[in-house]
């Protein structure tokens, strides 16, 4: 689900609902609250550009929902998702950044300065955006996913694949997602099934070629997953196949590589993105198709996806931003 609602765009958003005459005025406003949002804060806080940052409806991103992150840099114990967040922000607070729990709700990027309207009802101007609103993993939506989500179940082979090496584990899905985590998983795991609905991979030609390939890897075509079981964490998955016959697979871990939800609904009517919603920034920068609106993290990746690349683009971002703001002095 999209944190943000459409905007209507046959109507100007801030007559709508704010206030004359009630505007606060921001020099550079970042949405968002993933790596790419807290790094975006740091580098324009320090850069004197007093940032104000919008956390969302769920602060602290998609890491917030992760146990233990093992792969960024710096951490050589690892550290939890959610500690990992809040040592993001403190670090953003303590240059300045303006953090407030709040969501946007609606945008106006026709003019400048950019109109931008908080919890519908607080009007804000900016002169610059950073856009960091990340994206949302889409889930089967089974109650058994929810209750094992990071005691077996993740959609994040890269993030969490190592907690099951040397195990069993299934991939649903059959996009060049589902394959690519297939693959991943397939050098660290015994076995790996695929678990694909149709009876043919919607992944590139060469994905499928990988995939078939693996002797490791086993596709189960035309089958949809019922319910994860276990105990007190992942052991196992029924499926259905197309003939409605039931059977179990032995599994402790299960990724979901079904596709993302990029965050980008409320933006849609001012900025350019490709046929799935991902923000398109120009190669090699932040710069989206309105000067003085940058987009980083997530919102605009749908290859890399981790940590560590949504927080080097927050670091483009901001500086990108930064350069921006002082050239239109
Ligand atoms: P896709 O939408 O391409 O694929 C989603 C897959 O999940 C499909 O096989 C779909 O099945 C299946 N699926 C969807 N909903 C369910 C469900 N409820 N139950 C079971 N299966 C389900 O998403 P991806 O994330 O794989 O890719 C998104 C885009 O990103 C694509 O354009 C892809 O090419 C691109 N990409 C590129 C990469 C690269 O170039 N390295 C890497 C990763 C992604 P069905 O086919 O039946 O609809």
């Amino acid at each position: 689900m999209s944190l943000f609602k459409p905007l209507d765009v046959q109507k100007d958003p801030a007559e709508k609902v704010v206030p004359e005459g009630n505007a606060e005025h921001v020099h550079c406003l970042i949405i968002g609250s993933g790596p790419a949002g807290y790094t975006a804060a740091i580098y324009a806080a320090r850069a004197n550009l007093k940032p104000v940052l919008y956390e969302g409806l769920q602060p602290g991103g998609q890491l917030t929902t992760t146990t233990e992150v093992e792969n960024f840099p710096g951490y050589p114990d690892g550290i939890t998702g959610p500690q990992m967040m809040e040592d993001f922000k403190k670090q953003a607070q303590r240059f300045g950044t303006d953090i407030r729990f709040g969501m946007i709700t609606s945008v106006d990027f026709s003019k400048r300065p950019f109109k931008v309207v908080a919890d519908e009802t607080h009007l804000i101007e900016a002169d610059a955006v950073i856009i960091a609103t990340g994206a949302t993993a889409k889930y089967l939506g089974l109650e058994s996913e929810k209750k094992y989500m990071g005691s077996g179940v993740s959609a994040c082979a890269t993030c969490d694949g190592f907690f099951y090496k040397g195990q069993d584990v299934a991939v649903v899905g059959g996009g060049d997602t589902a394959c690519e985590e297939a693959l991943y998983l397939a050098g660290l795991c015994r076995k790996v099934y695929m678990i694909v609905r149709k009876n043919y991979l919607r992944a590139s030609k060469v994905m499928q070629q990988r995939v078939l390939n693996t002797p490791n890897i086993e596709v189960l075509f035309g089958h949809v997953t019922k319910e994860i079981v276990g105990d007190q964490t992942v052991n196992g998955v029924i499926l259905t196949d197309d003939k409605g016959q039931e059977k179990r697979i032995d599994v402790q871990g299960f990724f979901v590589a079904i596709g993302h939800t990029p965050n980008s609904e409320i933006f849609k009517p001012w900025i350019e993105t490709d046929e799935t919603g991902y923000i398109i920034t120009r190669p090699g920068s932040t710069k989206t198709n309105v000067e003085g609106v940058f987009a980083c993290g997530d919102v605009q990746d749908k290859t890399f996806r981790q940590a560590v690349t949504a927080a080097g683009s927050g670091c483009m971002a901001a500086i990108e931003a930064e350069r921006w703001l002082a050239e239109q002095k």
